[in-house]
């Protein structure tokens, strides 16, 4: 595929499914493929029944889970809703320059060129040299989910792992919405206690723990906090489960009972019975 050059794209035109600006969104799989048949599909826009025969197959096919996934589109896309009898088509425009306000787009060459000096994948460590892989611009945590552009946010990743990790975070993208309502707690605590309970007793693998934990600032120790929320009169479950294609083990946990979140800090009432324990 030619490799499109940010700086000479049409920018009144929609970028190409293809093109490094769309890979640079960071887009789950779902959404693009929304956004690749939106895009082939311009000129004769589809319904929401076309969508849904479309995409909803693998993942999901509630009319609401459709819609929304428009709407994450729309943070960096203007996608016209045309009226049609009973019936709506969405239609692609191009990129939303109204929406400049807070809203992300393609990162800049400059950035994507610190992210990829290392030129050595950020997880299994091969290089382009040696092992001839081709290094990719990650977000660590997804953009769909909240992640920035921030510097810590981005890592070098080779195709193989990007696409491994796409696939491994594409079966939670049902839990966009809980996900980003969890990372808005202030404490980390709260940011994994109501992720846990956001699945309603499933489990929830590890690297969503941490990746959620992780959200307003960095936390190293996020198995701790998890601990520590037993001190409060949760009922945590974990189990170790061998991933068939990569043959690496992933740790899950899970929220058998939790208890309602305390008046004020949460890291203060932790320290209090912990205290009250030693006594
Ligand atoms: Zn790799």
């Amino acid at each position: 595929m030619p490799e499109e050059d940010p700086q000479e794209t049409n920018p009144e035109l929609p970028p190409a499914p293809d093109s490094q600006e769309v890979e640079a969104l960071g887009l789950s799989t779902v959404h693009l493929r929304l956004y690749r048949l939106l895009y082939e599909l311009r000129d004769n826009p589809p319904t929401m029944l076309e969508i849904r025969a479309e995409i909803a197959d693998e993942s999901g096919s509630s009319p609401a889970q459709t819609d929304r996934r428009v709407r994450d589109l729309r943070d960096y896309f203007s996608i016209d809703t045309v009226r049609e009898g009973r019936n709506h088509r969405y239609k692609l425009r191009g990129w939303d320059h109204d929406r400049s306000n807070g809203l992300r787009r393609a990162l800049s060459r400059r950035t994507r060129a610190q992210v990829l000096a290392p030129q050595r994948c950020a997880q299994c460590g091969r290089t382009p040299i040696e092992h001839h892989v081709v290094l990719v611009v990650d977000h660590k945590v997804p953009r769909h989910w909240g992640g920035t552009d921030d510097l810590e946010n981005l890592q070098p990743l080779c195709e193989d792992c990007n696409s491994g990790k796409k696939a491994f975070y594409g079966a939670y993208d049902e839990y966009t919405e809980e996900i980003k309502a969890a990372a808005e707690h202030e404490e980390p605590h709260g940011r994994i206690g109501e992720l846990l309970k956001a699945f309603r007793g499933d489990w929830v693998p590890s690297e969503l723990i941490s990746v959620v934990a992780s959200m307003k600032q960095y936390q190293d120790d996020w198995q701790k906090r998890l601990r520590e929320l037993r001190t409060l009169g949760w009922q945590i479950d974990s189990k170790k489960k061998k991933d068939p294609t990569s043959g690496r083990f992933h740790s899950y946990y899970r929220v058998k009972h939790w208890e309602p979140w305390p008046e004020g800090s949460i890291r203060a009432e932790i320290s209090r019975l912990e205290r009250r324990g030693r006594q």
